[in-house]
């Protein structure tokens, strides 16, 4: 009897905690949803565009000179369906095309509610001092960061939309894709 009154409420808090996991679980899964509804604003083309002008900078990237395989990037701050600066990686010598664009070319411009076309998704660690993108586009406050593609590096694949997260809505946009697709 004493062993059996011992176990029930072990398994009743078992229960009661698998619960609470699911709908922290449910509610993550629903926040994540938000956030990729928030990232499709209906004007597709718009995005597509965008997109198209990213890549063509992207091309432009200068080459480093070092061993290791760089991707390509190129990046474009749009606001209020208007283009404020476009750039590719080390357009400003050694500087990633976020950087540049942000703090090169818009230093003193505001950018809340902007977005931001990368082709690749921003990085979340750098030497120091050197801020990570990411941060920064966290600290200029844009709304939407539009991402081509992941970074191929196994170790940070995926860092930048989990720090964007909180503040930025972020993704992988079909756009992109499209853009790939018709090449
Ligand atoms: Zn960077």
């Amino acid at each position: 009897m004493r062993q059996i009154s011992g176990r029930q409420p072990r398994e009743v808090s078992q229960a009661v905690l698998l619960q609470l996991l699911k709908a922290v679980k449910d509610e993550l899964e629903k926040r994540k949803h938000e956030r990729e509804e928030k990232l499709e604003p209906g004007n597709e083309n718009q995005d597509r565009k965008f997109a198209r002008l990213a890549i063509e900078e992207a091309r432009k990237s200068v080459p480093e000179n070092d061993d290791r395989p760089h991707p390509l990037v190129g990046a474009v701050v749009v606001k209020d369906g208007k283009v404020l600066a476009t750039a590719y990686r080390g357009e400003a010598e050694g500087n990633h095309a976020e950087y540049i664009t942000l703090e090169k070319k818009l230093d003193d411009a505001a950018l809340v509610g902007a977005t931001v076309y990368t082709t690749l998704e921003p990085c979340t660690t750098q030497n120091h001092p050197k801020i990570p993108c990411a941060d920064r586009l966290i600290e200029r406050k844009v709304a939407r960061v539009v991402i081509g593609m992941l970074d191929p590096n196994p170790n940070i694949t995926g860092a930048a939309s989990v720090r964007l997260a909180p503040n930025i809505a972020s993704g992988l946009v079909r756009a992109f894709e499209g853009v790939l697709a018709n090449r």
